[in-house]
């Protein structure tokens, strides 16, 4: 087994460094291969995602990624800037399917903006298209506006579209997932306005037809928007489109206390994924030793059980991370009175600890 790992920028290294830890310290067998991306590569290499990085990520078994970006690249062409190579292993890995668990700890509750009830046990799964919609799709570009309000006068445009057999595919992914979980599916759409989301819809009830054990639902954007924050836990496998997918799962992040607990996987068909933490690189806290390391770890975790094929170590270091939290062991972003205040690499640390603590006591065993 192959991973390939991509620290990236800002905070990116000091949290992938302690996933890789706690990978080592499982003691399986896999060879890790590092690479620079985004901006670390563009200041090394001239391009965000250099060929051999591109080479690297195609033969693993799975990728590690930590984060890219900088508000110092902002002025630099955008297919030079750091973000430019996650869209780019993304479409060349054909990476289409983001899974992003959402999972209110029980030590966190008090974490969340919300009250805790509303918030104690949440458990949805997110599934974001990941390679389409507005995001990709062509023609997008800035020109004088041909007619509208004010022809003649510049304007920008990007274009949403979705075919069929994409919005296939996801849902098959989708249904499967919830076979796994409570059997619901919500699939998340605008087609009372948008043409794109009409099919959206009428393909996703289609699939549907062929998931009968599965019960599928269908909420407009704004009103799901709103039922995140209101009764969040009504929700099980939601299912939509990248651009919506993006913005729910972060509201969905605040839910369960810090967007530095949510890990995220994004797979190809053959199963080939992707595992980042669902936020990006915080210059604001780069280079500190405070990033909350556990949404890397977690993300690292999924890594294990999605495309290595080993669920009980991924297990172990859920029990693991879930263990350091109810030590009440917490970085700054979900800190609160009565709890310890740690940083990165102990909290890496802490995880270690208690994974090697099991390992003894199943030796013991
Ligand atoms: P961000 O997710 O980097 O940060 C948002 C806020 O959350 C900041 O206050 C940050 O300090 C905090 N935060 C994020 N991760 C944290 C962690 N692990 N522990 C503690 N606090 C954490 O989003 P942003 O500030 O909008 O973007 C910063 C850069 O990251 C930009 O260049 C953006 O383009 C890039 N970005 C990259 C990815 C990616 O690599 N997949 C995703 C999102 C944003």
């Amino acid at each position: 087994m192959k991973i390939a790992v991509l620290p990236g920028d800002g905070i990116g290294t000091e949290i992938v460094a302690e996933a890789v830890k706690v990978l080592r310290a499982l003691d399986l067998r896999f060879e890790m291969e590092t690479a620079p991306v985004g901006g670390a590569a563009y200041e090394a290499q001239g391009h965000p995602l250099p060929e051999a990085t591109l080479q690297l990520a195609r033969q693993a078994d799975a990728i590690l990624f930590g984060a890219v970006g900088d508000w110092k690249y902002d002025k630099l062409e955008r297919q030079l800037r750091p973000e430019q190579a996650i869209l780019g292993l993304r479409k060349h890995l054909g990476l289409f399917a983001n899974f992003r668990p959402a999972i209110c700890y029980e030590q966190l509750t008090h974490a969340s903006s919300l009250k805790p009830e509303l918030v104690a046990g949440l458990d949805i799964l997110i599934i974001r298209e990941l390679t389409g919609d507005i995001y990709f799709g062509q023609p997008r570009g800035r020109r004088q506006a041909p007619d509208g309000h004010f022809p003649g006068a510049e304007e920008a445009f990007d274009t949403m579209r979705y075919t069929r057999p994409e919005i296939e595919r996801i849902a098959h992914v989708a249904f499967q997932a919830a076979r796994k979980r409570s059997r619901r599916v919500t699939s998340v759409d605008k087609a009372n306005v948008l043409e794109t989301f009409q099919l959206w819809k009428d393909v996703v009830t289609e699939v549907g037809k062929r998931y009968p054990d599965v019960a599928l639902d269908h909420i407009y954007v704004d009103n799901a928007a709103m039922q995140l924050v209101k009764a969040p836990k009504k929700f099980d496998v939601v299912v939509t489109g990248n651009m919506f997918g993006d913005i729910l799962s972060d509201e969905a992040a605040m839910l369960t206390g810090s967007i530095g607990m949510l890990p995220s996987a994004s797979l190809n068909a053959g199963n080939q994924g992707l595992y980042e933490p669902s936020h990006g690189s915080a210059p604001d806290i780069a280079g500190q030793g405070v990033a909350n390391p556990l949404a890397t770890i977690l993300s690292a975790a999924m890594m294990l059980r999605y495309s290595l094929n080993q669920p009980e170590a991924a297990d172990r270091i859920e029990s693991a991370v879930q263990h350091v939290l109810a030590q009440g062991l917490r970085t700054a972003d979900i800190w609160s009175q009565g709890t310890t205040k740690v940083g990165t690499r102990q909290m890496g640390d802490a995880v270690v600890a208690a994974i090697t603590s099991t390992k003894k006591t199943i030796t013991k065993g």
